[in-house]
């Protein structure tokens, strides 16, 4: 296939892709060509070539050439359907438990030789249920057959046919990585990398360091980088920011608005926010502070300063509940300045966005809240000049592309709670400065327990003595509805079963199916104690504000990762009290498990949490997978590609230094990698 249509296709082009398969790999593989390209496998499976069937076999997944003798339908309606199957001298019975005779009878044609793959067991007699049968006998003594993290819907062996099918027309790339690279690591091409990835030949095939995933790590790596590394130099370096006239009062008054005094981090972050302010340089600092370090004064300090001057700020929140929290909070402080807000929602009504929008153009909003909204196309600044991002890690680079090209520009903030451990910062955020709060202005006193699913009744003892003393409760479960896949309490069911235990308390549920302004509601009724239970799953992770509440339950602890289970329990205990959260989890842990949850038990600080559990689950986990928005490497690892990381970090930069508006020879093989894997990235180069 040509690379271009190959970049540009989406797997329907494949004729083994069935609408059933599209669909199932489309949440979380995605549905272009690439993306099962590194869908690699992650296990694999060794099969023997048994001639003959012997007890070191039982048990073992095998494939056996042989001929089929006969069919043995069902004589009972729950009995399975039977096929012999001769292999020289021995016979094996090939068991089904579903599935229609005139299927049996069509594939297993009586007197056929064919080679079928399935556990060996002994029964009395010898047996593989559900076998598959292969194309052709195996040529080797072994077979190593790779296995793909896939949805239940996708048959193993399907998708397998479909990834032959997708190697078959892989394009030669033209070779992006510099030839002095390729020769130190003695790496195979882009192509061949592929093929090996999937068609492992030994069991090592998987492991993260053989030759064809350091690769394909480093095409990731050097193409996260050079789109850091390029979007830094063309959106930062070389364009011009409103520089602000000093204001040396402004400290004070901004001090004076507040009702606490700022600890002595955020007095610091703000003034090197206020040094940033006064280049013409436009300023990007990523604000790191755990929850609850008052990251949100140090925000609010520069919309305010950002806005003396007559220009406009804009504070982006990942939800609707932060957003609108968030707003209250502003408009006091606002008010008292002269200044006028907006929030902008999906929850907005088109009359009020339209005269909101109109306003926001005529410069008559000075500070705009919103969430996702505010990235639309039609809501035009009049003279933006400071970007806050809050929660960065909900949103991606081109999310924050699309802001900042907005305005001239715009000092961008970005303000995360994500613990990324203090190694992986920099790597991350390329040349993106930091901000550290690494205090808090009240002391963390929430206990951590952890408590097996089984005692359960101990827990509510302890859930039923905070309600008798009007406390609040957060209770958190992982997922709405039950899952087939899952083996975890869905909210529904356990608000039912807390509705039975405390029929006298008012709870409330909430989601992220509910509606906005149902949601808000719920928080409204639960902030002012109308509701003292809240049984909910993690829509209250990010920023929900309640500093009356002192005790939580996360349910079904052991699915989540360590950094998600701070965030979640940085909801209680907010005024510095005591507080409680259970996390409650079901046994048996694996040990990697236990440990993990030991860690979150007597560790309070998030930064020092997410580097143990770096080390303890590698980088996918801690940072949150998906859901947090850093880069969603597929194949690369940033523990076990830490080096190539770094490596990978200095090719980019000097390309950026020599190169940066990727031209020539190179500079194409370059944006054929970045249209590969960072289809958004280019957007900003093309005034070269
Ligand atoms: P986060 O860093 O998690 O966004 P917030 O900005 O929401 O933290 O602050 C957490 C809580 O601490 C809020 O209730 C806020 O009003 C309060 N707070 C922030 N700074 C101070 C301070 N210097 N002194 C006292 N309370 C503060
Ligand atoms: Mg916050």
């Amino acid at each position: 296939m040509e690379e271009d249509l190959f970049i540009r296709s989406s797997i329907d082009v494949l004729k083994l892709a069935t609408p059933k398969i599209t669909q199932g790999l489309a949440k979380n593989v995605g549905t272009r060509l690439l993306d099962i390209a590194l869908h690699v496998p992650t296990r694999i499976r060794t099969i023997y070539h048994a001639a003959t069937l012997n007890p070191a076999l039982e048990g073992k997944h095998v494939a056996l050439s042989g001929v089929v003798e006969g069919h043995l339908p069902p004589r009972q309606p729950r009995s399975p359907y039977q096929i012999s199957f001769s292999i020289g001298p021995q016979k094996v019975f090939l068991t089904f438990f579903n599935g229609h005779p005139s299927m049996f009878t069509r594939t297993f044609v009586l007197k056929k030789k064919m080679t079928i793959v399935g556990v060996l067991r002994w029964k009395e007699q010898w047996q593989i249920a559900h076998p598959t049968i292969i194309p052709s006998p195996l040529t080797s003594q072994t077979l190593f057959q790779p296995l793909y993290p896939l949805p239940d819907s996708i048959h193993q062996q399907r998708y397998r046919a479909v990834v032959d099918e997708l190697l078959a027309v892989l394009p030669n790339m033209p070779e992006w990585i510099p030839i002095n690279v390729m020769q130190e690591h003695n790496w195979p091409s882009w192509k061949d990398a592929l093929i090996q990835a999937h068609k492992p030949r030994s069991e090592q095939g998987v492991d993260p360091t053989s030759p064809a995933k350091c690769r394909l790590a480093f095409d990731e790596l050097l193409a996260h980088n050079l789109s850091i590394g390029l979007l830094t130099y063309h959106q930062q370096e070389q364009r011009k920011a409103h520089a602000l006239a000093p204001d040396e009062k402004f400290f004070s008054t901004f001090a004076e608005l507040l009702p606490f005094s700022l600890t002595t981090c955020q007095k610091d972050a703000c003034q090197t926010i206020y040094n940033d302010m006064l280049r013409s340089r436009p300023m990007l600092r990523l604000l790191q502070g755990d929850v609850g370090s008052g990251k949100t004064a140090v925000g609010f300090f520069a919309m305010l300063l950002a806005t003396n001057q007559g220009q406009q700020a804009v504070l982006l929140s990942p939800t609707e509940i932060l957003i609108q929290q968030q707003y209250k909070a502003l408009i006091p402080l606002a008010t008292a300045l002269g200044k006028n807000c907006g929030i902008l929602t999906s929850q907005t009504t088109r009359k009020e966005r339209t005269e909101l929008l109109a306003k926001v153009h005529a410069g008559d909003i000075d500070l705009l809240l919103g969430t996702h909204a505010v990235l639309e196309k039609d809501v035009r600044f009049k003279a933006l000049n400071l970007v806050i991002i809050d929660e960065q890690h909900r949103f991606g680079v081109q999310q924050r592309l699309s802001i900042v090209d907005k305005g001239l520009a715009p000092h961008t903030l970005i303000m995360s709670a994500t613990p990324i451990p203090r190694s992986l910062t920099l790597t991350l955020f390329g040349s993106v400065h930091v901000s550290r709060l690494t205090t808090r202005p009240k002391p963390f006193l929430v206990e951590t327990k952890a408590i097996a699913q089984s005692h359960i009744k101990d827990l509510y003892a302890k859930v039923l003595e905070a309600l008798q003393q009007n406390q609040r409760i957060f209770w958190i479960c992982p997922l709405i509805e039950e899952s087939e896949t899952l083996n975890l309490t869905p909210v529904t069911k356990r608000f039912e079963e807390l509705q039975n235990t405390f029929p006298d308390v008012h709870m409330k549920l909430l989601h992220g199916r509910m509606k906005g302004a149902e949601k808000n509601d719920v928080l409204d009724a639960f902030r002012r104690g109308d509701v003292l239970l809240l049984v909910t799953t993690t829509v209250v992770e990010v920023g929900v504000d309640i500093p009356e509440c002192n005790f939580m339950v996360i349910e079904n602890a052991e699915f989540f990762g360590l950094a998600q289970i701070h965030q979640l329990r940085g909801r209680v205990g907010r005024k510095g009290e005591k507080a409680s959260c259970f996390l409650l989890y079901q046994p048996p842990l694996t040990p990697t498990a236990e440990k993990r949850l030991a860690t979150i038990q007597a560790e309070p600080d998030g930064f020092k949490i997410a580097e143990q559990d770096l080390q303890l689950r590698g980088s996918g986990d801690v940072l949150g997978i998906k859901q947090s928005g850093l880069p969603p490497f597929q194949i690369a690892d940033l523990v076990a590609h830490h080096d190539l990381y770094t490596q990978a970090q200095h090719v980019a930069k000097s390309i950026v230094e020599t190169n940066p508006f990727l031209e020539g020879k190179q500079g194409t093989r370059l944006r054929t990698l970045l249209r590969l894997l960072k289809g958004d990235s280019l957007s900003y180069i093309h005034s070269g």
